[in-house]
């Protein structure tokens, strides 16, 4: 299941995990585990935050997203066996972070409900729009009142160690857990996440059942008993050698350049013609301004088709009751050349 079957993959899972955590700026007494995908690891996340807050048997043990936070948790609420009513969902603000007085206040009337809240979960880089929860303030919220506090970092984790110019991404090393996809913007093959904790106890405390078919010593942790998924798989390779490959210029090049092309469109899009929505990172959403549903239903199921055919790939969410486009730039390979294309067929549609 780990060292014994696995000893060199397990290593490098561990080395990469300290990395990591290093890198995020925690110390020695973190650590961190893969899995196959974010989903996964908010799960691995919000099941070591239930148990270290007493409550993994608690029928109102309940946890906080955003409005804008990743249909994951829902899928995780679902796997913990909490009712709807636990999961809190706190508004966002106008650029499409966590409100914090609306965050406070639903955390005094949930209290007062008998609610134990374990988790607040933080998004440094939300799906629909690249926005990034306000972490300090979060951060603040959760020590006052003894919460884990996760970030959703599938999207913008690595924004944090390479590019350390973005608003609040310091703030990433006041939170109990981490999720990071590298997948998701570094070319790096699917699937490859890691979950980062700020105490490896935690991990252990939640996962360990005690082997007993394999007597590990007991220096050694067992890395399939730090989250749910159990034998390792040589995933790990696929991250290391494309982190290797890269470098850390590579990655901060990568990154850097993600985020330009997105400026790029956005430049480029008619303000006239368009409500535009994106926070700091790589990923850009929009429609035409004033349309009702069934009108931004309609141009956007249009407009797709037509950039299909001359080889752009958005997708069409639906968010605030409408639907949009969503540009995401996580292929390296896109040139100037085809912004200046996609901005004015999109401006023309
Ligand atoms: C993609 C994503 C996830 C889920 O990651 P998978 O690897 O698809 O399981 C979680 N959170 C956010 C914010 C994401 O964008």
């Amino acid at each position: 299941l780990a060292n014994e079957l696995s000893p060199s993959i397990s290593k490098l899972e561990q080395e990469l995990c300290e990395w990591f955590a290093l890198e995020l700026g925690f110390d020695k007494n973190s650590g961190g585990v893969a899995a196959s995908g974010g989903t996964l690891n908010n799960l691995n996340a919000l099941v070591s935050a239930r148990y270290s807050k007493g409550l993994e048997l608690n029928p109102n043990a309940a946890f906080i997203i955003s409005k804008d936070a990743h249909v994951s948790f829902k899928k995780c609420a679902r796997i913990l066996g909490l009712k709807k009513e636990n999961i809190i969902i706190i508004d966002t603000d106008e650029c499409g972070r966590m409100d914090i007085s609306n965050l406070n206040h639903q955390i005094s009337r949930n209290l007062n409900k008998g609610k134990g809240i374990f988790a607040i979960i933080a998004t440094l880089g939300t799906t629909m729009r690249g926005s990034i929860d306000p972490i300090s303030e979060i951060s603040k919220i959760c020590k006052r009142n003894d919460i884990w506090l996760h970030v959703d970092g599938s999207i913008g984790g690595v924004f944090s160690i390479f590019d350390e110019n973005i608003k609040d991404i310091e703030n990433i090393k006041e939170a109990d857990s981490i999720t990071i996809n590298p997948q998701k913007v570094l070319g790096i093959t699917k699937t490859s996440s890691l979950l980062i904790v700020k105490n490896i106890k935690y991990l252990q405390m939640a996962f360990q059942t005690g082997l007993p078919y394999l007597d590990s010593d007991e220096n050694n942790i067992n890395r399939g008993e730090l989250g749910v998924q159990g034998s390792r798989p040589a995933e790990i390779i696929k991250l290391w050698l494309g982190i290797k490959s890269l470098g850390n210029i590579g990655i901060e090049e990568v990154l850097k350049v993600s985020i330009n092309k997105k400026l790029s469109l956005e430049n480029k899009l008619d303000k006239n013609k368009f409500n535009i929505y994106s926070g700091p990172l790589h990923i850009i959403s929009f429609v035409p301004k004033n349309l009702s549903l069934e009108e931004s239903n309609e141009w956007t199921y249009k407009a797709q088709k037509i950039l299909i055919n001359n080889n752009f790939m958005l997708s069409r969410p639906f968010y605030q009751n409408r639907y949009f486009l969503r540009a995401v730039f996580g292929n390296y390979n896109t040139q100037e050349s085809h912004i200046i294309k996609l901005s004015e067929l999109l401006n023309e549609i």
